[in-house]
């Protein structure tokens, strides 16, 4: 029985989708106004392996995500400019370009990262009429009050403020910081509609003169649209689980008085050094900054699955170096398997199956599933390994498949994993034009018996004679 952690009523649920045997999913998307760095791609792989254990677990899905390409202000809560107005000033180009260059960038992205695309992808700026009635609807309720800049909600009128993070109102009025906008009746109050200045780019006719919409509406309106009122499966980022998912719910209930979404789920984040991630700090790396240091994308992908995803997860490019050789070594050793012509009994697979599923049902535990496969691949090399490879690799999405065709060096088995990854290590810093580094770990290679060479297609490693 498949079961996930819920994040409002913080258990693990058995979980079943509330119409037959189609989920219905949304899925909180990029703000497009900037590259998607490792940290939000945790995320999104977290989102892929929902999809992919409900594909699994023989579901179909109807998958919603939008892209936020107006409306997200520079902070969570109402504080700040429009994020996309802000790129589209530094860097001279209109809103729509700065949306256009960075979507499609995300998407690159994705697919290098074998993360399934959602069935619907829902931009902002194409639901505005949408959002502009569910506005409309929650004023005509008396959800609402008008200010100098904007529609507001009043949170006042829904007393079940809070329940996703446990907060109260009380919590948020101490949490609170200096007010900047006294017209707000209580700090919590969030924006559903701001009306521009004129020199604002993107602004809307409303019935509220020209403007915006809020962030929350969006993900409010579009779910609403594209999945109705009641819907299986909401996730994001744990970042998300203190506003926007409590303003969504806030938005959802408030027009119907009832639970809108059966299960939420939330990623937890990625620390970079032990730490935040940052533009200041420079350690914001994407998919591109991995891939010039020497590293494929799926060697990200299979670091991020080693970790459970409602843990938090350390990025070092130690750790990453880490993945890579372990990697490449489950690929070798499944070539090998693959090239084999006996077999193994179907008692040991299914064995192994039974183990694997257990470790997704439970509310998708990727590492021990990983674990399961790491056993298997130690049997006798058999074609039937490879084959239950490939079935596991419906979840861990890591192209084993591949792994028949590669041209293993003929040395490699022989060469210890330690100075594998201290190879490794020489590569990235060559790529980094790290050469004193480089050097120095080329040192500690010939310390340890082994002579690494470059060739045209990347370094050879030998034991010393
Ligand atoms: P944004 O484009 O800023 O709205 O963020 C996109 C997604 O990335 C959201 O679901 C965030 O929750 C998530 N996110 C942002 N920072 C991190 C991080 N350091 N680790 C994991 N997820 C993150
Ligand atoms: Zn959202």
């Amino acid at each position: 029985m498949l079961r996930f952690y819920n994040t409002l009523t913080r258990k693990k649920e058995d979980f079943t989708p509330i119409d037959g045997d189609t989920v219905r999913m949304y899925s909180c998307g990029p703000t497009v106004y900037n590259y998607a760095h490792i940290g939000n791609l945790r995320t999104y792989i977290f989102m892929d392996l929902i999809r992919r254990t409900l594909r699994y677990e023989g579901y179909k899905i109807k998958g919603v995500m939008n892209i936020t390409d107006v409306g997200h202000l520079m902070a969570d809560s109402d504080d700040g400019e429009d994020k996309m107005a802000v790129a589209a000033r530094e860097q001279k180009l209109t809103p729509w370009e700065i949306a256009e260059k960075y979507t499609k960038v995300f998407f690159e992205d994705l697919k290098k990262l074998n993360i399934g695309v959602p069935e619907i992808i829902a931009k902002a700026t194409d639901h505005i009429p949408e959002m502009i009635s569910y506005v409309k609807a929650l004023e005509d309720a008396g959800f609402s009050y008008e200010t100098s800049d904007g529609i507001y909600f009043d949170i006042a009128r829904f007393p079940r403020y809070g329940c996703l993070s446990g907060a109260n109102l009380d919590d948020q009025l101490a949490g609170a910081r200096v007010e900047v906008n006294d017209e707000k009746r209580h700090p919590a109050d969030f924006a559903l509609w701001k009306k521009a200045d004129p020199r604002h780019i993107m602004q809307w006719d409303s019935p509220w003169g020209k403007g915006y919409p809020g962030w929350h509406i969006e993900c409010s309106a579009m779910s609403k649209k594209y999945l109705g009122d009641f819907f299986d499966i909401h996730s994001g980022g744990v970042d998300h689980i203190p506003i926007h998912h409590e303003n969504e719910i806030a938005q959802n209930e408030a027009l119907t008085g009832k639970q809108s979404v059966r299960f939420w789920m939330h990623g937890e984040f990625m620390l970079v050094d032990g730490g935040k991630m940052s533009k200041s700090l420079g350690n914001t790396y994407t998919v591109s900054d991995l891939e010039k240091r020497g590293y494929e994308p799926l060697d990200f992908r299979f670091f991020c699955l080693n970790t459970h995803y409602r843990k938090k997860l350390n990025f070092t490019f130690e750790g990453l170096n880490a993945a890579k050789t372990s990697r490449a070594r489950l690929m070798h050793l499944l070539h090998d398997h693959a090239a084999a012509d006996v077999g193994t009994a179907s008692e040991k697979l299914d064995k192994y199956r039974a183990e694997f599923r257990a470790a997704v049902e439970d509310d998708m535990n990727v590492p021990l599933a990983l674990g399961v496969l790491f056993t298997a691949i130690k049997e006798p090399k058999s074609r039937d390994i490879f084959g239950l490879a490939k079935e596991f690799d419906a979840i861990f999405g890591l192209d084993l498949d591949k792994a028949e065709n590669i041209v293993p060096s003929p040395s490699e088995e022989d060469i210890p994993e330690e100075i594998t990854a201290l190879a490794e290590k020489r590569k990235a810093a060559k790529l980094a034009r790290d050469y004193a580094a480089a050097d120095a770990l080329r040192a500690e290679i010939t310390a340890k018996g082994y002579i690494v060479t470059d060739t045209p297609s990347g370094y050879k490693l030998a034991k010393a004679k």
